[in-house]
């Protein structure tokens, strides 16, 4: 009883001193937020909770948390901050669900050399403008799937984030990412020079326990796998790990609880990916009907990066904006993407950000509708289902009592008009204001 009385008497001091350093404002017994904790009223034309729409809702917001949510008239703002923002959409924060924030656009400077002649300092100090950018454009969660040479450098910057030290987004991290042996880059340099540093972690046979781990304790969330790479005998992608190495690693990660997603394009590395167990396949390009049968038996999401192919087609001189016709690529990528419509495999908004400028990642969710799918589906594939995809359904992805207040308004309804996703004009995360209401 003593230590009880101890430990109540040590939350109460906290809450006085420093609320924001608990990451949460007025957090209550349990995490439930306190009876006294500050409530904001946000009244938005309607709301879409993450699954549909819904026209003239408003949504409280008590500490850290969503209160309540539903017709405006029921919703109380009693001694409560209200928020009038007409013409706007209220939607769960939106995920990303492909970032590297550790890079920055390839037409600025190409990949090699930002992994061969930038210093971490350097890319850490982008990094920071990288994260306040996504957070502001109202992703308030972001999957950062390597750091491409950067070491454990996505730990740390999430440390910062969550200590309060820098805006950002909640970070799901993966650090080094592994390759084959052999199979990654940078290439290019003289041989004579014997091992040049890789832009992530090499590793093969049993040796994946080890580097599995390894990453782990270093403060991985899931871990990534290339499961093929371009070192095939004609300089195209092919598959790189074994279906036992893959079934190794995905085994280790597995066992601590955390996940494998998979880098492929190829239809054989897909399939490896597949049966050896990985939970989501980033690209997909090559992938066939078979291969997308074969995800949706296995439940494995996947994460289009349509923005990354379509950013590079315009690097090598694509002219789309002068109305250039579609190269053959991007005409392949719509018929795959298409196939996985069509298979019904779930998919993960991830774009591949850093590929392109980050903050403009709602470059995806327009192309995700350019290539086929309902808006609101693409909207879906950004918040409830990013959400399940990443294990966190119980704490972010819908408007619902209970979960993270991580709010974004937009100027307009992005069902009618994707482009709305654009028009960010509100982002709150676990209750707090990143980006006030008409302060642009
Ligand atoms: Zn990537």
């Amino acid at each position: 009883m003593r230590r009880t009385a101890f430990v109540l008497g040590l939350a109460v001091s906290l809450a006085a001193i420093s609320p924001q350093a608990q990451g949460g404002r007025g957090r209550g017994r349990g995490g439930a937020p306190a009876a006294d904790a500050p409530v904001t009223v946000l009244k938005p034309a309607r709301v879409f909770d993450g699954e549909s729409m819904h026209e003239g809702w408003a949504v409280s917001v008590r500490g850290d948390r969503i209160e309540a949510a539903g017709p405006a008239a029921g919703i109380g703002a009693s001694g409560g901050t209200v928020i009038d923002m007409p013409g706007t959409t209220l939607m769960p924060g939106m995920v990303e669900g492909h970032s590297h924030v550790l890079l920055h656009p390839y037409n600025e400077t190409p990949w090699n050399d930002q992994v061969a002649h930038e210093s971490v300092g350097v890319r850490i100090a982008r990094a920071t403008n990288h994260l306040r950018d996504t957070l502001m454009a109202g992703f308030t969660t972001i999957r950062d799937l390597g750091t491409e040479g950067a070491g454990y450098s996505d730990v740390e910057l999430k440390q910062a984030i969550e200590q309060g030290i820098i805006p950002g987004p909640r970070m799901v991290v993966t650090t080094r990412a592994i390759v084959a042996t052999g199979t990654y880059g940078p290439k290019g340099y003289s041989l004579e020079w014997g091992h040049i540093p890789q832009g992530a972690e090499e590793a093969d046979g049993n040796d994946v326990v080890r580097v599995v781990r390894d990453q782990i304790g270093h403060g991985a969330d899931w871990i990534k796998i290339y499961a093929d790479y371009r070192w095939g005998a004609n300089g195209g992608a092919a598959p790189t790990f074994s279906l036992d190495e893959i079934k190794l690693i995905v085994d280790t990660a597995r066992s601590s609880g955390r996940p494998v997603v998979a880098h492929s394009s190829t239809a054989e590395g897909m399939r490896r990916a597949v049966l050896g167990g990985v939970e989501t396949i980033e690209h997909g390009d090559q992938g066939t009907p078979e291969v997308f049968k074969l995800m949706k038996e296995h439940n494995v999401a996947l994460c289009p990066t349509l923005a990354a192919g379509d950013a590079t087609a315009q690097y090598a001189g694509w002219n789309k904006a002068g109305g250039a016709p579609e190269p053959q690529g991007i005409t392949r990528k719509r018929a795959s993407f298409k196939a996985a419509l069509d298979a019904g495999v779930t998919i993960l908004s991830g774009s591949d950000v850093g590929v392109y400028t980050h903050g403009d990642n709602a470059r995806e969710l327009e192309l995700m509708v350019n290539y086929g799918m309902p808006a609101v589906d693409a909207l879906r594939s950004a918040t409830s289902i990013a959400a399940r995809v990443l294990h966190m359904d119980n704490r972010i992805g819908l408007i619902k009592d209970g979960l993270l207040a991580d709010l974004v308004a937009l100027d307009g309804d992005p069902t009618k008009d994707i482009s709305a996703t654009r028009r960010v004009v509100f982002v709150m995360k676990g209750g707090v204001t990143a980006r006030s209401y008409g302060r642009r």
